[in-house]
């Protein structure tokens, strides 16, 4: 079965009687080079386990299980799970896990990769999601919307919560832009392979992750302000206190948010964590989704 071949596509669909859903993100990859480029990028190897988030018909997973030790591929839609058994008939070291990837537990399953066309609905979600789980995997090779890709891979300047809490994770990078063409049916936007090398060992080792994304979203909190100023509304603090601490730091108060390094917040991290009581800080919050 030529899953590239979208009248094929198609027609195994129907058989099923189903349809791609597009509450679900169903755009199907259907081009050869982008599936071989998303391939290579991952750099699967014998050894290698892959986490495989929404598999879908199965034009990755087959790939994917040629060449890994096992592929767990979690898929959400009943329906999508029944003809990707049928599609991947023939590959023994594949799990299909039907459920939501939200729910999946990576703890127990040893060193992993994850790779994926994701849905868009839930990227940030499950990028979060695999970068702060305690079984973290050696990298993550996804497809995913030009524009997140390219926030994420962003330099100061052009910094955000979202660049700051992968880049506090790991080294991503693009390696692809995917025309909408290469998928059925078409999303409006341009996508792009984004691989992240995530760091074997923190990148800060006295990080409080907790507190550090705090501090972090307060200097975002107010769009187009300058630090101090966002910092003291977010954290409801003195001005003049916050631009002390943040000259201490080495960060000019007047700067805006987006021009500082990661150097730069871990900086900013040790200053407030010495001169402030962190509850003022933290609040009482056990929120641990801070970006
Ligand atoms: N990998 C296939 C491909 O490249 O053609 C399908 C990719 S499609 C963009 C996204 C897939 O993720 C769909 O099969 C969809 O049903 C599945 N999916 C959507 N939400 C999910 C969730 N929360 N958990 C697991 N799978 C999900």
């Amino acid at each position: 079965m030529d899953l590239t071949n979208i009248l094929e596509l198609k027609k195994l669909m129907r058989t099923y009687g189903a349809w791609p859903n597009k509450d679900l993100g169903q755009h199907f990859l259907t081009d050869k080079n982008v599936l071989e480029k998303i391939i290579e990028t991952a750099e699967v190897g014998k050894s290698d386990v892959v986490v495989e988030i929404g598999p879908g018909l199965g034009i990755l997973t087959r790939e994917l299980a040629k060449r890994a030790k096992k592929v767990y591929a979690i898929e959400i839609d009943p329906k999508i799970a029944e003809i990707l058994s049928t599609s991947c008939v023939g590959c023994r070291n594949l799990s299909i896990l039907r459920q939501d990837v939200r729910k999946f537990d990576p703890q127990g399953i040893g060193r992993y990769r994850v790779v994926a066309n994701l849905p868009y609905y839930i990227t940030s979600h499950v990028i979060r999601k695999f970068l702060e789980a305690k079984n973290k995997p050696q990298t993550l090779t996804v497809l995913i919307q030009r524009e997140v890709a390219e926030r994420i891979c962003a330099k100061p300047g052009r910094m955000s919560l979202l660049s700051i809490a992968v880049q506090f994770y790991g080294i991503p990078e693009i390696a692809e832009l995917v025309s909408p063409l290469a998928f059925f049916p078409s999303p409006k936007v341009y996508s792009a392979v984004l691989k992240i090398k995530v760091f074997k060992e923190p990148l800060f080792e006295d990080v409080d992750r907790r507190i550090f994304f705090r501090l972090v979203k307060a200097g975002f909190g107010e769009k187009r302000k300058m630090i101090a100023n966002s910092m003291s509304g977010s954290l409801n603090l003195d001005k003049n206190l916050i631009s002390q601490l943040l000259r201490r730091a080495g960060v000019e108060p007047m700067l805006r948010p987006e021009r500082l390094t990661l150097d730069n917040w871990h900086n900013i991290y040790l200053v407030f964590t010495k001169y402030l009581n962190l509850e003022t800080v933290y609040g009482k919050s056990e929120d641990q989704s801070d970006w």
